[in-house]
């Protein structure tokens, strides 16, 4: 059900919008028929239309998140992302957390854009890391230069210089949107894996569409923003389908020791 968050929301929205736009064609149309007896179907054709678009755009992207359907198109999604506002408007109003509207959105747009690199495998990937994850009396200053680690192991960024090395793809710790930001307009990535809690990541993938990103949740077991953890593992499968390597199960073991 939590999962499934966003969608029924969007599905409320688009139910909203087409009532809406037939109550609109209810009204204008008689009036446009009698200016030019034509006009009122055109109207009509035309709010159908859109409404139908909308109905099609947002089965498709259920069908194509959640289930094997072997074909695969990202217009649909891409129609159904401008929903988001609506569907968060909704979710406030029904009083659905902002944390389990922001997850399963999260979990959708990884849905599709897994399938969008397979489909066309991304050449320049970037790796982007908070803060939280380096030990919080760590002295070494990472944010400029992930290299400044010593590998002491006490946090996940050591496993992390070795999958920048090992998959010789950019990788930063951001302290924030803003850097964040910055940092991808630095690299010009095709495609980003981003470890951040859910409102960063929410706000990130929105910030940076229609450019896919695949977004894993930190976990935070003292508490928001304080020695945070990630599934180094999951990182390592992400990567893997996108940057494929000759010796990858060999990297995989030396990752994790
Ligand atoms: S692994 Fe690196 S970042 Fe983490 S505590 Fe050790 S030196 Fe600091």
């Amino acid at each position: 059900m939590k999962k499934q968050t966003f969608a029924m929301l969007a599905g409320l929205a688009i139910l909203i919008y087409t009532a809406a736009l037939i109550a609109i064609a209810g009204s204008v149309a008689p009036r446009l028929a009698l200016v030019f007896s034509p006009l009122g179907k055109i109207f009509w054709i035309f709010i159908i239309f859109f409404s139908v678009y909308l109905w099609v755009s947002f089965i498709l992207t259920i069908l194509f998140a959640y289930t094997n359907l072997p074909l695969f198109l990202y217009l649909p999604f891409k129609t159904i992302f401008y929903l988001v506002p609506s569907a968060m408007l909704l979710g406030k109003i029904l009083g659905v957390k902002r944390e389990s509207f922001e997850k399963s959105y999260i979990d959708i747009s990884n849905r599709i854009n897994k399938k969008r690199i397979a489909k066309q495998k991304p050449k320049k990937v970037l790796l982007l890391l908070p803060h939280c994850l380096q030990a919080a009396d760590c002295p070494w200053k990472i944010t400029f230069d992930i290299e400044n680690c010593k590998g002491c192991g006490k946090c996940s960024i050591a496993k992390f210089v070795e999958i920048s090395h090992r998959y010789n793809i950019p990788t930063f710790v951001a302290t924030g949107g803003t850097i964040a930001r910055r940092i991808v307009k630095k690299t010009r990535p095709e495609m980003i894996v981003a470890v951040a809690c859910e409102r960063d990541l929410f706000s990130g993938i929105i910030d940076v569409h229609p450019m896919p990103i695949i977004g894993v949740l930190n976990r935070r077991p003292f508490g928001p923003c304080y020695n945070t953890e990630v599934d180094v593992e999951e990182i390592i499968s992400i990567l893997d389908t996108v940057i494929p390597h000759p010796d990858n199960d060999k990297g995989r073991e030396s990752i994790h020791g």
